[in-house]
């Protein structure tokens, strides 16, 4: 019953116009078969068949400027309840009528657009956004939704193309372009350009040189190509400028640091890394440097005391994996357990609008924010 009743709200929202348009316009005479029209619609609404009740009363409202507003109001209605089959037919039928002004057909064409996104139809919507965006009064709308189109096709150049034309008209979104160069530059990279993935990597870290994405980027390729030494002083940069994202990047460092043969470096650094960050990634990295250079009871006893100051499972589970050549029943038995426990997993949390995940995504999968995810746990 409940269903049926959230079903007649927009037929509700258009009888009742109806009848209060007749009412104000004060016109004493109709045509019959506008009442006709009007009492077979109140007929399906008694027979409980709302849709074509809807259709009827849609068929009588006289489309005209000052009229339209109830027709979108109608339509934004079925959209927003998911019924978007409806709302295209319904803007598509107010499209078609000759009486409506110029700015009226944009508006509805903007509806119509909104439909065609909302019911996965981008091509569709990317012609009517493009005709849109020629029109100064939609124009800021139309580059919204074509960016968006352009984003969901994976079409990074258009997209990059929209972004700067946004940037150019509300004067905002560098975080989001910069995105866009990135994901520009790893198409260039599996197509096996080089020159047009630097390109793209480097308008990314033109517009936003603190973007850890883009020099992650840059690593990983001169790592590919066996030059460690460049690829170090990036994620040493790297390192400099956001501690947080340590575990994205602690295993690169420590590829580089052992091919280039400099353990005395990457002792240091880890060393400092770990007390700048409470990262168990880092951590996990230093212990098994400091069991090699010192041995496995200085390890121990840095553990034992980083335990103290901050118990938790990871650092338990750490402990107990440097003590394992402590032979004693007891603690063969507390380290089985301890083994047991899960581990922690590392997750992420977009500042805008709260989501979590325990996959990094640069764009977020629930607000579509570029570069607000980050990571929580470390
Ligand atoms: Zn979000």
């Amino acid at each position: 019953m409940f269903e049926i009743a959230i079903l007649l709200l927009p037929v509700a929202a258009a009888s009742g116009w109806f009848v209060a348009s007749k009412h104000y316009t004060g016109k004493a005479k109709k045509p019959s078969n506008e009442y006709e029209g009007y009492f077979k619609g109140l007929n399906y609404l008694l027979n409980e068949q709302p849709d074509k009740a809807i259709n009827v009363f849609i068929d009588l409202l006289n489309v005209d400027d000052e009229t339209i507003e109830t027709h979108l109001a109608l339509g934004t209605l079925f959209r927003q309840r998911g019924e978007v089959e409806k709302a295209i037919r319904l803007h598509q039928n107010l499209i078609a009528r000759p009486q409506i002004s110029h700015e009226t057909r944009a508006n509805v064409l903007n509806e119509l657009g909104l439909d065609y996104m909302r019911a996965g139809l981008l091509d569709r919507a990317e012609s009517i956004f493009l005709e849109l965006e020629k029109k100064s009064s939609h124009q800021v709308k139309a580059i919204h939704q074509l960016l968006s189109i352009f984003q969901q096709e994976s079409e990074w150049l258009k997209a990059i193309d929209y972004a700067s034309k946004l940037e150019l008209a509300t004067q905002k979104q560098p975080l989001l372009l910069s995105h866009l160069h990135c994901e520009a530059a790893l198409f260039y990279k599996n197509m096996g350009e080089s020159t047009l993935t630097q390109t793209h990597l480097k308008k990314a870290l033109k517009i936003d040189a603190m973007c850890i994405r883009a020099h992650l980027i840059d690593a990983e390729i001169l790592m590919e190509k066996a030059q460690y030494k460049q690829a170090l002083n990036i994620l040493l940069k790297m390192a400099e400028l956001d501690k947080r994202f340590a575990p994205l990047y602690i295993d690169l460092i420590v590829t580089c640091f052992d091919d280039l043969g400099r353990d005395k470096q990457k002792f240091h650094f880890l060393a400092n890394l770990q007390s700048d960050t409470n990262s168990t990634a880092v951590l996990s990295r230093f212990i098994k440097v400091l069991v090699e250079k010192k041995g496995v009871e200085e390890a121990s006893a840095f553990m034992k005391n980083k335990l103290l100051k901050h118990p938790s499972k990871s650092l338990l589970k750490l402990y107990a994996q440097v003590d394992h050549k402590i032979e004693h029943e007891e603690f063969d038995f507390l380290r089985t357990v301890i083994n047991k426990l899960e581990d922690e997993p590392l997750t992420f949390q977009c500042k805008h609008c709260g989501f979590t995940s325990i996959d990094l995504n640069w764009c977020c999968p629930s607000c579509k924010e570029w570069g607000g995810i980050e990571p929580v746990t470390v």
